[in-house]
């Protein structure tokens, strides 16, 4: 395995999560519904379908956009059709920019601190991400997308943590976790005995629907200027 490219030998490895931790995950959301919308301005002459989608969004639903949006434009949400606008969605090129705390973080890391990412979705999508928040050039070492190795390895699957700790060769002390999922993001760093901390930005999208499976961080907080 290749060495990291840092400024030196690393002390402490501090990994993100992207999705709301880094940036606002809406602002990915109605990026891709933009996208899909001029798709299908362009392909089926369905001027209105995009701000169906936006508004859709904006008033709270996050499921079965697409098919309830041709249904309320009396258009049948054929498999085949929804499938195509899902790979719209997924392969546009997003507009979407590092909030600003995080901007701010990234250029005033330590030299003794390496950083890492670790993402869940699609591995289209979120390497499109990657690419256009700039994340390597902005100090990242490694950005592990988990569906590189199928939907079975997403979080809480341990392997992108694993990978994480043999990449930079430190001991699991090392290494902090820092997102905003509590049902998925803290299990298995917590397990591996990593430090965690759980982000809490306005604006996120909300997934914290299943308190049965609740895992949270050890510490909380609402921008990376605590840090
Ligand atoms: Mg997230």
């Amino acid at each position: 395995m290749a060495r990291p490219r840092v400024k030196c030998a690393p002390e402490h490895v501090l990994v993100f999560d992207l999705d709301d931790t880094l940036y606002l995950e809406r602002d990915y959301v109605l990026s891709g519904l933009g996208a899909v919308g001029a798709w299908a301005r362009e392909r089926l002459g369905l001027v209105e379908y995009g701000n169906f989608l936006r508004r859709k969004f904006e008033a709270g639903a996050r499921t079965q956009l697409f098919d309830d949006c041709l249904r309320d434009l009396d258009i049948d949400p054929t498999p085949s059709l929804v499938g195509r606008m899902l790979a719209v969605y997924r392969q546009h090129r997003p507009i979407i920019e590092l909030a600003p705390d995080a901007a701010n973080f990234l250029t005033n890391i330590a030299p003794h601190i390496a950083i890492g990412v670790i993402t869940d979705g699609y591995l289209d999508a979120q390497r499109r991400k990657i690419r256009a928040l700039d994340l390597y050039r902005r100090g990242v070492s490694l950005g592990i997308c988990t569906d590189r190795w199928g939907r079975a390895h997403w979080k809480p699957d341990r392997r992108a943590f694993l990978h994480m700790q043999e990449y930079f060769g430190l001991a699991n002390r090392c290494f902090t976790y820092v997102a905003d999922n509590p049902v998925k993001d803290f299990i298995a760093p917590k397990a591996l005995g990593w430090h965690t901390i759980r982000i809490v930005r306005p604006g996120r999208i909300d997934h914290a629907d299943h308190p049965a499976r609740h895992c949270d961080a050890q510490r909380v907080i609402e921008n990376l200027g605590e840090l």
